[in-house]
């Protein structure tokens, strides 16, 4: 969530650094003094920055995190993954995003066809510099083919799905100086089908993407060890 404002409010001031979280820290390190004018509107910017990340807001998230658990299974051969799919994009209409659609794909999964579909939501910035925003919303059990069983998914990938669905919120009233599009891929767990596709679509229209940020397994306690 922190890489997310940080991104355009550097830009908007020419800083080549878009991971210092710190615009003081930015200045030391590289040597450079403000003008009192560029002092002041870092400052507002650092300001605004920091109320959009108060309005994260842990029960929400726990409560879409809940809704897809409970979903019996978001498994990619399962009928149910659809009504997952429907439930993602009510959550983002819901937040009053205008243009969202989904993007159909053909894979073939333990040699049958299906039609599968990414979730795509655009928030239109200032310019046409892309930043997607993605996580994949399928998932499965030990068994991979195993499409019946209870798989609830929380960690791998509801997480990620349930943090989307909480930045599109804090953000849905942000102006911001990039477009963003939140993804949410389908067929991941059988070999990253909907972001393989998705990744064609981007190249065949010639969007100009200009970063992508992928949350999966978020906060996953193995995850922490290795870090
Ligand atoms: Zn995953």
């Amino acid at each position: 969530m922190y890489v997310i404002i940080p991104l355009e409010a550097f830009e908007m001031n020419k800083y080549s650094s878009i991971d210092s979280l710190s615009v003081e820290s930015n200045r030391m390190s590289t040597k450079r003094s403000f003008s009192d004018d560029q002092k002041i509107t870092t400052d507002r910017i650092e300001t605004h920055t920091r109320s959009v990340l108060d309005q994260v807001n842990t029960e929400k998230l726990r409560q879409n995190l809940t809704s897809l658990s409970k979903f019996h299974t978001r498994h990619s051969k399962s009928p149910l993954l659809n009504d997952v799919g429907d439930w993602i994009m009510n959550q983002l209409i819901g937040l009053g995003y205008k243009n969202c659609f989904y993007h159909f794909f053909n894979s073939t999964i333990d040699d049958k066809e299906y039609i599968l579909r990414n979730i795509i939501c655009n928030k239109e910035g200032f310019n046409k510099k892309l930043i997607i925003i993605c996580a994949h919303y399928d998932c499965i059990m030990e068994n991979k083919g195993d499409s019946n069983s209870r798989a609830p998914g929380a960690n791998d990938n509801a997480s990620g799905v349930s943090a989307i669905i909480e930045i599109a919120r804090v953000l849905a009233n942000e102006n911001l100086q990039h477009s963003i599009q939140f993804v949410l891929f389908s067929g991941e767990e059988q070999g990253l089908l909907g972001s393989k596709s998705y990744s064609k679509y981007i190249e065949d229209n010639k969007m100009d993407l200009y970063r992508l940020i992928n949350l999966d397994a978020v906060d996953y306690p193995f995850l922490r060890i290795i870090l």
